[in-house]
Formats: C-alpha cells, structure tokens, sequence
C-alpha cells in the first residue's frame, strides 16, 4: 500500500484546551472589566492552545475585539471571526504590509509616526494607534501625539501597554496618569490600556476595552484574579514503555536519578524537543487518575521518565497529564506562566 493510503496513527501527546474553562474565564475578565468590555489576546496561537479550537469559543461566549501580532496571525484569526474585529499589533512594516492590512480588512496597530505616514499613504481607513506611555517597547512616544498626521487618522482604538502591571509600584498609575492624558489629546472611538493583570487594578484603568491574554489560558497574574480563574491547558502523554528496576540502577541521562529499592518506572512520549523543559528534571510530576507520579532522573529531549508507585494498572498506551496548574507550575520550575503556555510545541495533537 502506498503510504498515503495509510492513516497516521494518533499522536502520543495531545493538548486538551477545555473550553467550557475558557469560555468561563473570558466572562469573568469581562465582568471583572466593569463598565470596560474584554477583548482576547490571540496571538502565539492563543498563547500554545490553538486559535481554532479557542477562538471559536471565546467569539460564543461574546468576545468581539481581537488582538493578533504578525500577519500570519491575521490571516488566521479571519477564518472564524469577522476580519473588522482584528487588530495587528505590529503594525504596518511596509507599504506592502499596509495594503495588506486593507485588503484582509483587519486593522493595523500604528506604532510610530512612521507608520501613520504610511497607512495615510496607502488610503487610511480604520486603524489603532498604540501610544507609549513607559514601556518603551512599541507605541508613538507621547512627544509626537500632537503631529497634524495623527489628527487625519480614523482610529478605532487608541491603546498603550502596561510594564509592570503584575506588580504594585509606582509606575502604574505614572502610566495611568500619561494615558489619561493622551485620551484628552488624540480622538479615538474607544481607549484601552489593560493586560489581564490591569484588570485588577482597578476601574480607573479599565477605560472601554480591556485585552486580557494569559488569565484567558489560565494563568494568575495577581492574587486577585485567583479564584476568578480555572485553569485551559491539560498536556498529557502517553506511556510507551513501561520497565522495572532493581535496587542500584539509575535512570536516564547521567544517572542522576538512582532507584533506591526495586521500582517500577514509566517512560512517557514528552520532552524538552515538547515544551517541557530540563528545568522539570525530578521535580516534575504527572497525574493518573488520582495520583501525582514524580519525574525521575533528567527529562530527555523526547521521553520523560516516572515513577509508577502507587498505579499498578498503569501501563503502555494510557494517557497520563502533566501537572500544569500555571501558578503552582511556575514556581515549580522557574519558568513564567507565559512561557509555560507559549513552550508547548508542534508535536502535541490540538483540536484542529
Ligand atoms: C500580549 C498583549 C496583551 C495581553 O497581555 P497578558 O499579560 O497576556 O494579559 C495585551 N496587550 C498587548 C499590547 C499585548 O501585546
């Protein structure tokens, strides 16, 4: 038979993204935003969980504004949500990708007066401007709002980005007190200044459009959101081997893991290559049924191996999910809750 006669055979490793979790956190930023609607932060294929499978039930449970940052994104977001609602954070490079921009009928983010000079030339049209009100990343320094070309512009949305907003200091309200400002001096439809740590600061924050990205997926910012929040990202991996070991023997690479007594161990289909990091090296732990299974020895670029104590009808072929709460996952292996979400690779099977 011809190879392409032959199905594949299903992944070892599948991320489940529970949907009814997201719907729920959507709606509780939404109503944590007060009088400010929520929008989605969608970009990095919704942060690693795929945007077919969350997009769609983040527009079901009334998401209508959607924040992408390349192109590429673009092109996707508008297979499920109408192209209006789309706004390109990078915004326009070149004149090619602002008549881009006009052709998919999404709307640039405009980040320097370079840009608004640019998508004026191109025919305008709606557009948003970010203004930088501190973090020095992207955004039209405060010094230039005042240009005669940013009064042609026909904004949608004018938004700025919190720096620090997972913490208490000082420059939270310095950057609240510049946007406050700037929402006096350029003409928008709407003003949008908030993360999902934002959120939690406060209703003087919230202006009419809030853009929450990682508590959507599941991640806790700040203490405030913890018990508004459940958790979107399931990782799990199959057994493929299963093998026992006698007193002495050591497990993986550089036998950093020794069995002190006779043990029956697993090796599952995920490693570093996945997502799930050297840093999970015997402090990681993996869920069957009701038990936490430990990571033992270091985690290999495919395989991980684990301690079967406690699940004796564990075996090949079963799924197993890797301990993945983001706040407890984060202190447990030193990565940010981000980059726990955003690592998760190709090789796991998504929902298409
Ligand atoms: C990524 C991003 C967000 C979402 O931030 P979270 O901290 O994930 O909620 C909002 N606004 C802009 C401009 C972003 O780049």
């Amino acid at each position: 038979m011809m190879p392409e006669q032959v199905p594949l055979p299903p992944a070892a490793l599948r991320l489940r993204c529970d949907t009814e979790a997201l719907a729920a956190n959507w709606t509780a930023l939404d109503a944590l935003s007060g009088a400010a609607r929520a929008g989605a932060a969608i970009k990095a294929d919704c942060y690693g969980l795929g945007v077919s499978a969350a997009v769609p039930a983040l527009a079901a449970a009334g998401c209508r504004d959607w924040f992408v940052a390349h192109w590429q994104e673009a092109t996707k977001a508008v297979r499920h949500v109408p192209a209006a609602q789309v706004s390109v954070l990078h915004g326009p490079m070149s004149d090619a990708e602002a008549a881009y921009a006009g052709a998919l009928g999404v709307r640039p983010v405009l980040n320097s007066l370079a840009q608004v000079q640019r998508w004026l030339a191109a025919g305008g049209g709606p557009c948003d401007l970010m203004v930088d009100t501190g973090i020095n990343r992207l955004g039209l320094p405060l010094a230039e709002i005042g240009d005669p070309a940013v009064a042609m512009l026909d904004i949608e949305i004018c938004l700025s980005h919190l720096a620090s907003s997972d913490e208490d200091c000082a420059q939270n309200a310095l950057q609240l007190a510049r946007f406050s400002a700037v929402r006096s001096a350029v003409r928008a439809r709407r003003y949008s200044l908030c993360n999902s740590a934002g959120i939690a600061l406060g209703a003087d924050y919230h202006f009419d459009l809030t853009r929450p990205g990682l508590a959507l997926y599941g991640g806790v910012p700040r203490s405030e959101l913890a018990g508004s929040i459940a958790q979107v990202a399931f990782p799990e991996a199959a057994v493929i081997q299963v093998r026992d070991l006698v007193a002495g023997e050591s497990v993986g690479y550089n036998g950093t893991f020794v069995a002190p007594a006779p043990m029956r161990v697993g090796v599952i289909a995920v490693g570093y290559a996945d997502g799930y990091l050297r840093c999970w090296s015997g402090r990681g732990h993996v869920c069957w049924q009701d038990k936490l299974l430990p990571v033992l020895g270091r985690v290999s670029m495919d395989m991980t191996i684990i301690d079967l104590a406690g699940a004796e009808n564990c075996g090949e072929g079963d799924w197993l999910g890797l301990e993945y709460a983001l706040p407890e996952a984060s202190s447990a292996s030193g990565l940010s809750q981000y980059e726990l979400l955003t690592l998760l690779g190709r090789r796991f099977a998504r929902r298409e």
